[in-house]
């Protein structure tokens, strides 16, 4: 058990490893995205704040450059952050900043005051500056006359940005509309980018793109920031699983005591549901239906425990159980001369060993029953696997003079080469055909085909699961008189079972 368990475990944890592993390229696609969202909303601030800062200061015209006001110039770009420098500038010279920074400004007269390109506003400019080395600038200007100040805005993050995924897996490129374009990159790359990015935002009447990009070393850094949670998640998936099915194992295994010690105390007990004749009311046979009887009194019905029983083999040894019981019954009911059958369910299994033949025949001699008062009968819900072996198997019991019946005929993987091959003598038609009687149902066409199959090929019939009148004389008129049903009895125990019999009797010989 250890080693399936263990096996559970390492193949749970290698599913969830492949699979998380899967969803790390949507991660980083998500982080990306979120990412260029949060930049373009802190871009927006940054404009609005350089130009609420510039619009504070004094007409340049009357700035004057001394302590007093650089320390005024230091404390506004101290109070907003997005304002990385703030200077000022008379002619091409530029008289002082908030910091003893040179800011690249050549022929910015030209490039800028000249256009009306970069124009934001009255007075105000945009324009870019310094940027090289994979360092950008943004600068918003507010001139008046020869004088001008000028806000460096800070590129907001992008490099934090880039700097904590990665240096040099992502690239920001900012397009401005409406100036009419204004257009600046974040950093060069070296590798290609893998993955992109767009989104815009409309902030009066101009329009800003972001474009992100991202290498292929983006996605690797999602892939080794997930890894170690990978692990763990996958660690906990598997160990659940593992849990799970180690319950699921000894729940089976306890079952499978409780089921052995129900057979050693002699829980299972056979029921018996009567097989008439409806021409004449005769009890012709029963079949044998085992109940497991608790010790409390409680009765658990076949499906709650044949299934399982099936699945494990335990069915045999509750089969010899049932056998031996049913025996003792034929006794006691008098049936031993054959006039009445006994029919009991077997498996598949049971045709592999002569130990179900030994056991039976071993009751017949040790009892004086006639081989006739027991019949067998087999499903053909369950697959024979080597049909010859088990023919072979069952001619013995056919020697014996003890014949075989096809359970729940119609509804499984036998058809018609199980009656073929093994020598049924007798279908038992399935409670599911016996339902569409009165329903028009086209499975009723079923019925009939297994009606008309059966008379052709000579073999016995009996409809089970007949619960009203109209369905007995419906399958009289079809020549189906073998009856087993509610409409004359339920499965019972032995004495209620002989109660019953007695009951009939006398209403049968009075009427
Ligand atoms: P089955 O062999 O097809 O048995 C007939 C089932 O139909 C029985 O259910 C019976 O009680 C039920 N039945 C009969 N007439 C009527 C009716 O008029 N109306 C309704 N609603 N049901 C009716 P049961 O006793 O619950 O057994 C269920 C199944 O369990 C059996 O189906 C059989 O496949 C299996 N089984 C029971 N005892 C044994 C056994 O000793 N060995 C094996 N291998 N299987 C068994
Ligand atoms: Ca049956
Ligand atoms: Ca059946």
């Amino acid at each position: 058990m250890a080693k399936i368990i263990g096996l559970i475990f390492l193949i749970v944890f290698a599913a969830c490893m492949a699979t998380v592993n899967y969803f790390n390229h949507f991660y980083a696609r998500q982080a990306l995205q979120s990412d260029a969202e949060q930049l373009l909303y802190q871009f927006h601030d940054a404009l609005l704040e350089a130009h609420e800062v510039l619009d504070t200061l004094p007409d340049p015209e009357v700035f004057a450059c001394n302590p007093e006001t650089v320390k005024q110039l230091a404390y506004l770009t101290f109070e907003h952050p997005a304002v990385r420098l703030l200077g000022i500038l008379h002619g091409d010279q530029q008289d002082c900043a908030s910091e003893p920074i040179l800011v690249d400004l050549s022929n910015y007269h030209e490039r800028i005051l000249s256009r009306s390109d970069h124009k934001v506003g009255e007075n105000y400019f945009l324009s870019t500056a310094g940027q090289g080395a994979g360092h950008l600038d943004l600068l918003m200007i507010r001139a008046h006359g020869d004088a001008r100040y000028f806000a460096s805005i800070n590129p907001f993050m992008v490099d934090y940005l880039a700097e904590f995924a990665c240096l040099d897996c992502l690239e920001y490129d900012f397009v401005i509309d409406g100036l009419p374009k204004l257009e600046f990159k974040s950093r060069a790359m070296k590798q290609n980018s893998v993955i992109e990015y767009k989104t815009s935002r409309m902030e009066g009447a101009l329009n800003v793109d972001l474009y992100v990009r991202g290498t292929e070393a983006f996605f690797d850094y999602y892939r080794e920031l997930s890894w170690a949670s990978t692990i763990v998640f996958s660690g906990l998936v598997a160990s659940l699983i593992a849990f799970l099915s180690y319950k699921l194992l000894t729940l089976r295994q306890s079952l499978e005591r409780v089921i052995k010690d129900a057979i050693k105390f002699n829980e299972f007990i056979p029921y018996y549901q009567p097989i008439v004749d409806s021409r004449n009311g005769a009890v012709i046979g029963a079949e044998v239906l085992a109940r497991w009887q608790r010790s409390d009194g409680s009765v658990v019905p076949p499906y709650q425990f044949i299934p399982f029983a099936e699945d494990t083999g335990l069915i045999l040894d509750i089969t010899n159980r049932l056998v031996v019981r049913t025996a003792e019954d034929i006794l006691k009911l008098q049936w031993q001369n054959g006039e009445k059958f006994m029919s009991i369910n077997i498996v598949p299994d049971h045709l592999k060993t002569s130990e179900l033949f030994d056991l039976i025949t071993a009751q017949i001699e040790e009892r004086n029953l006639s081989p006739a008062s027991i019949s067998l009968e087999i499903t053909e819900r369950m697959q024979i696997d080597d049909l010859q072996a088990a023919r072979k198997s069952l001619e013995q019991f056919f020697d014996k003079g003890i014949e075989l019946k096809l359970d729940d005929a119609g509804t499984g993987y036998g058809g018609f080469s199980y009656i073929q091959e093994l020598g049924i003598s007798t279908l038992k038609i399935d409670k599911m055909f016996i339902d569409t009687i009165e329903k028009d149902d086209v499975k009723s066409s079923v019925l009939e085909a297994i009606i008309s199959f059966a008379k052709s090929s000579d073999l016995g019939m009996i409809a089970e699961g007949v619960e009203d009148q109209y369905q007995v004389d419906y399958l009289k008129q079809r020549g189906v008189f073998s009856i087993q049903g509610y409409v004359y009895g339920k499965p019972m125990p032995i004495g209620e079972f002989q109660d019953w019999l007695q009951a009939r009797n006398a209403t049968h010989s009075t009427s």
